[in-house]
């Protein structure tokens, strides 16, 4: 289903060098397609041509910048099955999943089309005393310039089109790096881009390693770096200049079972065990901490197990499988290592824990320390743990004992509860009455501590690419 090979993008046009980068099937392990590699010479056009592209973006009408994200729209639809199995060879997402995710890449690109003809400013009044008397004052939102996306693995077509959507609402010329372990998704977003009349040099999409990528964070033209991925993203804010970052992290979410919610059991554990187990657990807001009451923590716990045991490992490409394989066995070992060293200072494993190769089998502990890794850090990975709390402000504690701080999720019919998890969870967004895995691709999204640094979602993501610009009128 894959081309043999796939060029990378410059300055809106596909280049073929050379193709050396080998994209692996993440199941079988086989090399799967090729990908060409820019030297430092093309990211430096790159830059350039972007630097050169923000005058004609910014004069890129909102109608021209709708009619191509509609384009996308429908271009992505009619390529819905190729996109979803590239991500199921490349980043080894099941099927089911990965289909999903075209999903919301359309829906990314169809909020972003909206946008594009709305993005509006204020009239002020500025008459405060007798001496300003017909001054007027009014706003409007210009595009900042170009800017610089970095991409991780694990959504290889949605958090892209979370920044390139954005982009061209807000009228930034952009240069992307996405995962080099996950870039088919990008350059097929690449193909049909270059499909469009953008502005010459309005994007390029560069696969490079993290490490030949620092060009994208200490250029001074670019004046916005948005980034995803890991810890690592810290160093790179600490490196970013003069340009804004936004920085969308990782999290080791939780979601609190509350008392009354006995009678629901069974609509409950379907959707922590979603939330645990999807893409084998490699999501930002995966479920890691599962804090439920006293009074129905045994309940609660016997019917996680059942249905986590219930769940089918194996080829990602078969529909009836939920659990594939990790990035990569390094990844796989790590999280295999955290579960034997929990498992060593005293946690009991209610099910899973075993390894082969990329496959970690979905795994549920109790009794996990408090300062073991598993609870601690970002598990990344097909593990959750679960733990009772006896009251409400204990609860609160456990999620808030956390370096993260991402989306939480919390069962209760209680208002009172709701009301205070909003108020008092350390959280970018907490989400009642399901998991903290929820998100929608409009809403406000990212987190604090750990987790980030300024917020996605189409909308936030074009004020972010955008400023303010003041005019003021004096009546003649
Ligand atoms: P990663 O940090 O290893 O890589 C992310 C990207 O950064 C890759 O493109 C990588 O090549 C690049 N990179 C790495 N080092 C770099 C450097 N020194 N300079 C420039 N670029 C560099 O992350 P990953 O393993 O691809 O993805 C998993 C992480 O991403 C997890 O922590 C996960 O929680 C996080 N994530 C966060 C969100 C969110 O929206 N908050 C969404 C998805 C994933």
């Amino acid at each position: 289903m894959l081309d043999k090979t796939y060029p990378y993008y410059l300055a809106n046009r596909p280049q073929q060098p050379n193709a050396d980068l080998e994209v692996r099937d993440k199941y079988s392990g086989k090399v799967a397609t090729r990908v060409a590699v820019p030297d430092a010479r093309a990211i430096e056009k790159a830059i350039a041509a972007a630097s050169r592209a923000a005058a004609p973006m910014r004069a890129f009408k909102p109608w021209a910048r709708q009619a191509v994200l509609e384009h996308c729209v429908a271009r992505f639809t009619e390529r819905r099955d190729e996109l979803a199995m590239a991500l199921c060879i490349e980043a080894g997402k099941p099927i089911k999943d990965a289909a999903g995710e075209v999903t919301r890449l359309i829906e990314t690109f169809r909020i972003a089309a909206a946008e594009a003809v709305r993005i509006d400013g204020q009239t002020l009044t500025l008459e405060l005393a007798p001496r300003l008397d017909g001054y007027h004052g009014y706003t409007r939102r210009v595009p900042i310039g170009p800017v610089s996306f970095i991409t991780p693995f694990n959504f290889p077509l949605n958090l892209v089109a979370h920044k390139v959507a954005p982009a061209i609402a807000a009228g930034c010329p952009f240069v992307l790096k996405p995962s080099e372990r996950t870039p088919i998704g990008a350059l097929i977003i690449g193909q049909v881009l270059a499909e469009t009349d953008l502005p010459r040099g309005a994007f390029s999409i560069l696969p490079v390693d993290g490490r030949h990528a620092a060009p994208l964070v200490e250029d001074e033209r670019f004046k916005l770096l948005s980034f995803t991925g890991g810890q690592v993203g810290w160093d790179l804010k600490a490196r970013a200049g003069r340009k804004k970052v936004v920085l969308e992290l990782g999290g080791n979410a939780a979601c609190i079972v509350d008392d009354d919610q006995g009678d629901k059991l069974d609509a409950i554990v379907e959707r922590l065990v979603f939330g645990a187990f999807y893409q084998s657990g490699q999501s930002c807001i995966g479920v890691q901490r599962i804090y439920a009451h006293a009074s129905i923590y045994e309940a609660l716990k016997k019917k996680l197990v059942a249905a986590t045991r219930k769940l089918k490992a194996g080829d990602p490409k078969k529909k009836d499988v939920f659990i594939g394989p990790m990035i990569d066995e390094a990844a796989a070992e790590r999280l295999h290592g955290w579960i034997e060293e929990a498992r060593q200072a005293g946690a009991t494993l209610l099910c899973g824990g075993r390894r082969q190769g990329n496959m970690l089998e979905a795994t549920l502990m109790e009794n996990v320390p408090r300062d073991a890794k598993a609870n601690c850090l970002e598990a990344f990975g097909p593990f959750a743990l679960l733990a009772p709390f006896d009251d409400f402000d204990q609860a609160i504690a456990l999620v808030n004992d956390s370096d993260y701080g991402l989306q939480a999720g919390i069962f209760t019919d209680r208002l009172e509860h709701a009301m205070r998890a909003w108020d008092e969870l350390e959280q970018g967004g907490v989400i009642v009455n399901d998991i903290p895995s929820f998100r929608v691709d409009n809403m406000p999204y990212g987190g604090i501590k750990r987790s980030g640094f300024g917020r996605e979602g189409v909308r936030c993501a074009i004020e972010d690419m955008t400023e303010v610009r003041l005019m003021v009128m004096r009546r003649p």
